[in-house]
């Protein structure tokens, strides 16, 4: 084991806080958690996103406000480290959410965890229409400096297939927002991030493999 405690320790944190972690894990988790104030603040941070996304009823995802989503992405972000080994349902949604994520986002999350600063900028609701019958989606848009972000909250995106986000400018210019897996009916919290500005952007699309709408909006 090369890689020091510290970091060790804030891999695991995200599965930590589902309780994912075989005994092992946790306590190795438990030990370096007594000893680091720094781990113990980023578990305090992350644990309310955690049992939201533990707790979250299918049936009442798109029914219910979603959990905050700064720590939704700190927990995904916080996790996408982790060994991909178990078939755990909640730990393939997060692999599939953090390969959107590495996917979506840009250079500016390049250097990895630190780039994950909790985001002053207001996020706005946006109306989503959803075109096919499986899915259930809600959709933030995050206006950041680089680019506007879609937080795409939902389930029911078939399981295994590739999704595509685009947004468009004002004159229908495409502008992709990145890809991402579905998950099936386990709910999830996709970021997905392009380099067109809020004031630019008019909508965006989410289509499947076969190009089809699957959930627009337009703001
Ligand atoms: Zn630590």
């Amino acid at each position: 084991m090369s890689r020091d405690p510290h970091r060790e320790a804030r891999d695991l944190l995200g599965a930590y806080a589902l309780d994912l972690l075989d005994d092992a894990e946790r306590a190795s988790a438990t030990a370096h958690l007594d000893g680091c104030d720094e781990c113990r603040r980023e578990l305090d941070f992350i644990a309310p996103a955690a049992s939201a996304l533990a707790l979250a009823d299918p049936e009442r995802v798109t029914a219910q406000p979603a959990p905050p989503p700064d720590l939704g992405d700190r927990v995904l972000s916080t996790i996408r480290a982790e060994r991909p080994a178990r078939r755990n349902g909640t730990r393939m949604l997060v692999a599939a959410c953090a390969a959107a994520l590495l996917v979506g986002v840009g250079a500016g999350v390049a250097g990895g965890y630190a780039a994950f600063a909790p985001d002053p900028e207001p996020q706005e609701h946006v109306a989503a229409t959803v075109h096919d019958d499986r899915v259930d989606a809600e959709a933030l848009l995050v206006p950041h400096t680089w680019g506007v972000e879609i937080r795409l909250t939902g389930e029911g995106f078939g399981a295994g297939e590739t999704y595509r986000a685009t947004l468009f400018d004002e004159s229908g210019g495409a502008h992709p927002a990145g890809e991402f897996i579905g998950v099936g009916e386990n709910p999830m919290v996709c970021n997905l991030n392009s380099s067109l500005l809020r004031e630019d952007a008019a909508g965006f699309e989410i289509t499947d493999e076969s190009g089809d709408p699957v959930v627009t909006s337009s703001f």
